[in-house]
């Protein structure tokens, strides 16, 4: 069959599209003024300096840069129509339920995020498959499924844990070995339980990300050989240094997931931990981010990732700590953009693929409105979005425009 193929005629080549950069970030760094990127099919297949004309799409009063990534949201989070926390129990259907879902992915894609990793619900499989087939816009979906914590059982049930959730298609294992910010985010894994998710995650190939803000369960966590730690609000120096010695990534966030929480109360008040206790745990985050950002920022050789805790209302505002990073934190904005592409990338296990602008990656680009080396906030400008070689998004200022 493979013969019959090859040796028939030539099948339908993918035209070159070219596209033509003002300015050029290549996701590891590497800056150029005035640069054409082709691509082919879904991949990049040259890019050279100078500017080709006419261009597929000229970008040339425009930055471009690799599709951003966000390794931390949640897919299926969404606010229903009467204006709360989605819930299982609300009376919402599964058609609903999946269209929010939807929404949130087209949402984040638009906001040029081109891959996001979600702490995942069973339902994300569904979704992450239709985007893969292009069926619904998105961005590339890589999820969990689901988590494990301490009620998942003893080491054998979670090992087994473990297996049930790569057999129905997990890309990751998501583990609690914490409590919440909104309680206390004390340690609530033993650590032979973190050492069984995380051993099992390894032994099966899969990446193991574990939620842990109290210092004891970030310690633990490194020490199992877990893939990443999340969140961390009350890491130490210590704990950090760790984690770079253990190669463990980190994932912090800045603002986004706290403003949003608490910019929004009505959605979530007296559900679950969001009580006024919760609430007044996140309002003391709030002062800390820059204390937090710049122990992280000062820990040599730790691998910071970018990923936003994007929960219910949050998708789309993606970039929000970005800018947080930048501005906040004084994270210079060439590592932050680093951090949100070829890293992160890496840290998927997808850094050969995705994350940087070179000849063989998959062609996922953004163009933004402004330079965000100078100004961090360009990208929220975002004006062009292609995944895959596939344009979603090119709403390019007039000329004229800045
Ligand atoms: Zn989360």
């Amino acid at each position: 069959m493979l013969a019959l193929l090859s040796g028939g005629p030539a099948l339908a080549q993918d035209a070159a599209v070219t596209i033509r950069a003002g300015r050029l970030l290549d996701g590891r760094g590497g800056v150029a003024r005035d640069a054409t990127v082709v691509v082919t099919g879904d991949v990049i297949t040259r890019v050279a300096a100078g500017g080709s004309t006419p261009a597929t799409y000229d970008l040339s009063r425009l930055t471009v840069l690799p599709g951003l990534i966000d390794s931390h949201v949640h897919l299926t989070w969404y606010i229903t129509s009467r204006g709360r926390l989605h819930q299982a129990s609300d009376g919402d259907t599964p058609g609903q339920a999946a269209v929010a879902a939807a929404g949130n992915a087209y949402a984040m894609l638009m906001a040029g995020f081109t891959t996001v990793q979600s702490m995942g619900a069973p339902e994300d499989a569904e979704l992450r498959d239709a985007i893969a087939r292009g069926v619904v816009p998105g961005p590339r979906v890589v999820t969990t499924l689901g988590s494990l914590s301490e009620r998942t059982g003893g080491p054998d049930s979670i090992r087994a844990a473990v297996r049930r959730f790569r057999a129905r298609g997990a890309d990751a294992i998501k583990i609690f070995a914490s409590a919440s910010i909104r309680d206390g985010g004390t340690p609530t894994m033993t650590d032979a339980q973190l050492e069984a998710a995380c051993g099992e995650a390894t032994s099966l190939g899969l990446r193991s990300i574990v939620h842990a803000h109290s210092a004891a369960s970030m310690r633990s966590a490194a020490l199992a050989g877990c893939t990443q730690v999340e969140h961390g609000v009350f890491a130490t120096p210590e704990v950090l240094a760790l984690l770079a010695e253990r190669g463990t990534y980190f994932d912090p966030q800045c603002e986004l997931v706290f403003r949003n929480y608490l910019d929004n109360k009505p959605w979530f008040e007296g559900i679950g931990n969001y009580n006024a206790a919760g609430f007044a745990a996140m309002e003391r985050v709030i002062p800390q981010r820059k204390l937090l950002g710049q122990r992280w920022l000062a820990t040599p050789g730790l691998r910071v990732v970018y990923g936003t805790d994007a929960v219910a209302g949050a998708h789309g505002r993606n970039a929000q700590d970005l800018v947080c990073r930048v501005q906040t934190v004084g994270q210079p904005a060439a590592a932050a953009i680093v951090s949100a592409t070829s890293l992160s990338a890496e840290a998927l296990g997808l850094g050969t693929r995705i994350g940087t602008i070179a000849p063989g990656m998959q062609a996922d680009l953004i163009a933004v409105d402004g330079d965000p080396l100078q100004d961090i906030t360009a990208l929220q400008r975002v004006v062009f979005v292609m995944k895959g070689g596939r344009v979603y998004r090119n709403v390019a200022p007039a000329a004229g425009g800045r």
